[in-house]
């Protein structure tokens, strides 16, 4: 079959980094949210990006009049503008819609970030990365409509200026996945149930793009490699052939840009044919975690196909031979043309290496941020075009780049190898939990119901203030110490005032659980500008793991013990897991991640031996990205969940039955992963189950789970001070469903990013709460 499909570029990426290379749109929508800055100069500063954005793109070599650079801006989320673009904004903020259903920025800040009463919509992690999407809401009377012509506007900038863009939205497909029934939608109703009344919507957004003067749109749908939205394979795969059905068939090929359906993130697998069978013009794939398929695939002959080689989601420079042999294969396939392609968006990577003059040389040339992968898919692309001698420089030197990563000096460390080659199955387990919980019992005396937190006390300007002028050398490392230390007093006098059981020393020096464990170890280094969008404005600077991983001198040992020389109660240690540390870092891709997991691991456990010696009773380990980093797969959880709590067994396994291992996870869904919580054999675990009022307790008693647990009795995510009554209450439904003896009272989370004002009267409520439930037990 032939129809009409529009010149497709010889490379491309599926997105870029949106923030800004100095995040300039978080400042200037900070300025506006606080009122410092009008939403016309947050405007302005979002059209300068844009253009900067192209220009860029256009000297780094991609094509402007063919649709090779994307048009994928986003004031705050991605898939926020898609429920935007389709007017599905809930009931409650009914009133911040215009009559055409459109939001202003104003109005498209409060959906995201909540007014009063009216919660923002809820966020959580896109895929297996650390960006946070917003879930639409959608009920059986969710109404749709073009409400928002933004993608066709930014469209008709970018032609203004002279670049032929290629507009990208979220699929139809993975909205409806992501999204969750609007409260007081029947049971059993699912939002994918609308599919046929959104479709009309995004057909008329092509009409208009086309009549714009777009050739291509890329519309993404990740949720076609997962497992894990919730909605059943097959009724994936029939949305799938349904809605382009729909866009692609039903609407005439004249009467819209041509389609390219992105998947990122993943592999196809079966929604490949079934992608393949349908009149889109184009897909990207992701060939870094996906594969080449092998085997020809029907319907493919007629399309272009975006071979993602090169990985969107990590910064080492691409193995240009090995992608140049991935694309041949897929050249092999027979499409109509092979495109060279990132893997995923760029955004989860920063801009440019070249803006890291503090990194060392070295370690710098091994390095591609998203402006190096532009080059990359150039370089690429002229490979495919012109073959492989066109290209001889650049796959000589990114295979030189490969080799200095290899021999360089700390990447593999024989003595680290050794260690963990020589471990035997018993550095991985403690012994029996019934043991250890009389001889903790008896050591720390701690009362019914004991009470403590997470670990972070408020993160006041003070702190920030002191962090930052010590960066900058103007207060000496021992001036900043004596002011951190001064800090840890205050906050342990606070915790015995209030009446804790167990104290934390507050966590005021540090400005990251993760990068503060990564400048503190061997083996990775930190950016000055690698910021990427975690969600709305908020960026995170990920640490870089290139090297195998030794702990140089003790890290949190000074900071325990002075602590603990300042009050009698236990003051419990704080560390941050080998999980979390791997997910929210930039990680070496030259090993699997479960040897890079265990080396964190042995630097871990020699921290608690350090902190146990020092005479810390009590250890925390957080692994609150445990369920982070789960394969979208079903079939891969074993052997993640394998690996991951071997990982955190390791580092715990080395103490006394009389030292109390803690851990905090920062979900309470645990459905899936209940396995591996109960594998981590923590004694104590913390979760965050204060906003879903506890539910998951009904599930751990039944399951026979005998060790501690804390589930959260105040949700710190809001300002809000719960009451004592309201705490009461919460406590004395859990202890009539778990054995008291089990049960722990804590906040549901850190308190870094509370205030005191809320942190003191919040606390105090928990403790009356907590003597109160104690006397009636
Ligand atoms: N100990 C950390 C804190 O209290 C845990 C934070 C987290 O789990 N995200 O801040
Ligand atoms: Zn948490």
């Amino acid at each position: 079959m032939t129809h009409q499909t529009h010149p497709f570029p010889s490379g491309t990426v599926l997105g870029y980094p949106r923030i800004g290379p100095r995040r300039e749109l978080k400042k200037a929508l900070e300025a506006f949210w606080a009122g410092r800055a009008e939403a016309a100069e947050v405007e302005a500063t979002a059209a300068d990006l844009r253009r900067r954005t192209r220009t860029r793109l256009a000297e780094l070599g991609l094509a402007t009049d063919l649709p090779a650079i994307p048009s994928a801006f986003s004031f705050y989320d991605q898939v926020l503008d898609a429920a935007t673009v389709l007017g599905a904004v809930p009931d409650r903020f009914a009133d911040l819609v215009d009559g055409s259903g459109a939001l202003d920025l104003a109005g498209y800040s409060t959906v995201a970030r909540g007014r009063g009463d009216d919660l923002p919509l809820e966020m959580t992690k896109w895929f297996d990365s650390n960006y946070h999407y917003l879930v639409p809401e959608i009920g059986p009377g969710t109404t749709f409509r073009f409400a928002s012509d933004r993608p066709v506007r930014e469209f008709a900038e970018g032609l203004a200026d002279g670049v032929l863009t290629r507009p990208v939205l979220v699929g139809p497909v993975t909205f409806l996945a992501l999204a969750k029934a609007a409260e007081g939608s029947p049971e059993g109703f699912a939002p994918i149930d609308r599919l046929a009344d959104v479709l009309p919507v995004y057909a008329e957004v092509l009409r208009a793009l086309r009549a714009a003067g777009a050739t291509w749109v890329q519309l993404e749908e990740p949720a076609l490699v997962s497992d894990s939205t919730g909605v059943p394979a097959d009724r994936l795969l029939a949305a799938a052939t349904e809605a382009y059905r729909v866009l692609a068939t039903d609407l005439p090929a004249a009467e819209r840009p041509s389609i390219l359906v992105a998947a990122p993130y993943g592999d196809l697998r079966d929604a490949l044919p079934v992608l393949a069978a349908t009149d889109v013009e184009g897909l990207a794939l992701d060939l870094v975690r996906g594969t080449v398929p092998t085997g020809s695939v029907a319907g493919l002959a007629d399309k272009v196909v975006v071979g993602g080689v090169v990985d969107g989601h990590n910064i080492w420079r691409a193995d240009l031979d090995a992608a140049l042999g991935g694309l041949e294969r897929l050249e092999g396939l027979g499409a109509h043309q092979v495109a060279v392609g990132t893997s995923t968006s760029l955004f989860h990577v920063p801009h440019d290496v070249e803006d890291e003059p503090q990194l060392d040389p070295t370690l710098r040339s091994w390095l591609a941020f998203a402006d190096q992968k532009v080059r990359e898919v150039v370089t690429l692309a002229t490979g495919v075009t012109e073959g492989r001698e066109a290209v001889h420089a650049e796959l000589l030197a990114a295979a030189d780049a490969r080799r200095s990563r290899a021999e360089a000096p700390g990447v593999v460390r024989p003595e680290v190898r050794e260690r963990l080659g020589g471990l035997d199955a018993t550095a991985f387990r403690r012994g029996e939990f019934a043991t250890r919980q009389a001889a903790q019992a008896e050591r720390l005396g701690l009362p019914a119901l004991p009470t403590t937190t997470i670990g972070s006390f408020p993160q006041t300007p003070e702190i920030r203030v002191a962090r930052a002028a010590f960066g900058r050398g103007e207060i000496s490392a021992e001036q900043y110490q004596d002011e951190m230390r001064a800090e840890v007093r205050r906050v342990v006098e606070l915790q015995e005032q209030i009446g804790l059981d167990v104290l934390v020393h507050g966590e005021p020096e540090r400005n990251d659980m993760v990068q503060y464990f990564a400048e503190n170890l061997d083996g990775f280094s930190v950016t000055q500008n690698g910021w990427v969008q975690s969600y709305g404005s908020r960026c995170t600077r990920p640490s870089i793991l290139w090297g195998d991983v030794s702990r140089p001198a003790p890290i949190t040992v000074p900071w325990t013990t002075y602590a603990q020389s300042l009050t009698p109660k236990p003051v419990k240690g704080m560390l941050t897991g080998p999980v979390t540390i791997l997910a929210w870092s930039f990680v070496r891709d030259d090993q699997p991640l479960a040897d890079t997991a265990n080396q964190v691991a042995l630097a871990l456990r020699d921290e608690i031996a350090d902190l146990e010696a020092a005479g810390t009773a009590i250890v925390q380990v957080d692994e609150p990205a445990l369920r982070e980093l789960l394969p979208l797969r079903a079939d891969a959880h074993a052997a993640y969940l394998d690996w991951s709590v071997a990982s955190f067994r390791l580092s715990t396994s080395g103490v006394r039955p009389d030292t109390q291992i803690h851990t905090h996870l920062c979900y309470s869904e645990f459905g899936e992963i209940f396995g591996a919580i109960d594998g981590l054999d923590a004694d104590v675990t913390s979760i965050e189950a204060a906003r879903s009022k506890m539910e998951i307790l009904g599930d751990i008693a039944a399951e026979g789970y005998p060790r501690g647990i804390g589930p959260g009795v105040w949700d710190i995510h809001s300002p809000r001070v719960p009451s004592e009554a309201e705490v009461t209450d919460l406590l004395a439904s859990a202890v009539r469903v778990v054995d008291p003896t089990q049960l722990w009272v804590n906040p549901d989370c850190g308190l870094k990013t509370r205030r005191y004002e809320e942190v003191t009267p919040s606390l105090e409520h928990v403790l009356a709460a907590t003597r109160t439930v104690r006397d009636s037990l």
